[in-house]
């Protein structure tokens, strides 16, 4: 595997973590603002599932409209450089050289590996050395989307089944647990992903969630006990 390769593929476990957080905080978020205001299920259950499909359609059209954009332009700069090599091969050929001179090549150096490259593939050769891309790596905007609404739809199960399962009394602590603990998890596995601390990403995103949640459920219970 190339290493844009594996960066794609890092990449993609990237946005299926954050996807998943997503879905994590924002689901319980809602169940426990509701949860604040009311006991009656019915509503909680109503909120929760509208939350899910809301957060899981907005962010597969988030993802899908992002990376269509990306694909666009790259494929105008794949246009190009296609032109470019069309109107000019000698000038394309001086561009690569005067590339890998930069990156620390000698000047014989350069010209063989521009040599070797252009006959291999000009266009991968031009297409990394000026935009840092790959033709190959070049992701579908619907599997972008479909990853990010399973991601999404993962994540926010465990709030709305530790919101839902439990009887009554245990529904809003066992929602506040399992939500941090889901947090400590996707925080360490982006810490993995990003070869970062562990501890601090972990910490991070606990505290982080658990002042969240304490604000959304304050919030509601405020709603319940004066407006409501
Ligand atoms: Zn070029």
């Amino acid at each position: 595997m190339t290493s844009a390769g594996l960066n794609e593929k890092l990449n993609k476990l990237r946005a299926g973590v954050l996807g998943a957080n997503d879905g994590i905080v924002s689901t319980a978020a809602v169940v426990l603002g509701v949860a604040g205001a009311t006991s009656d299920i019915k509503a909680i259950a109503t909120a929760g599932i509208a939350a899910v499909i809301g957060g899981a359609v907005s962010m597969a059209l988030g993802e899908y409209v992002s990376v269509s954009s990306q694909r666009d332009t790259e494929r105008a700069y794949i246009a190009k450089e296609s032109a470019l090599h069309a109107e000019d091969p000698d000038e394309e050929f001086a561009h690569l050289v005067r590339g890998y001179m930069r990156d620390g090549l000698s000047e014989e150096t350069a010209t063989q590996v521009a040599k070797e490259r252009t006959a291999s593939n000009p266009l991968k050769a031009h297409l990394e050395l000026h935009y840092g891309i790959d033709e190959e790596d070049i992701v579908s905007p619907w599997s972008a989307a479909i990853a990010s609404f399973i991601s999404f739809f993962l994540g926010s199960m465990l709030p709305l089944a530790a919101v839902l399962l439990p009887p009554d009394p245990a529904r809003v602590v066992t929602t506040f647990v399992v939500t941090l603990i889901a947090l400590a998890g996707t925080g360490a596995a982006s810490a993995k992903i990003g070869g970062a601390d562990p501890k601090r990403a972990v910490a991070r995103l606990v505290i982080g969630g658990a002042l969240g949640l304490a604000v959304t459920y304050g919030i509601g219970w405020l709603f319940g006990t004066t407006a409501l």
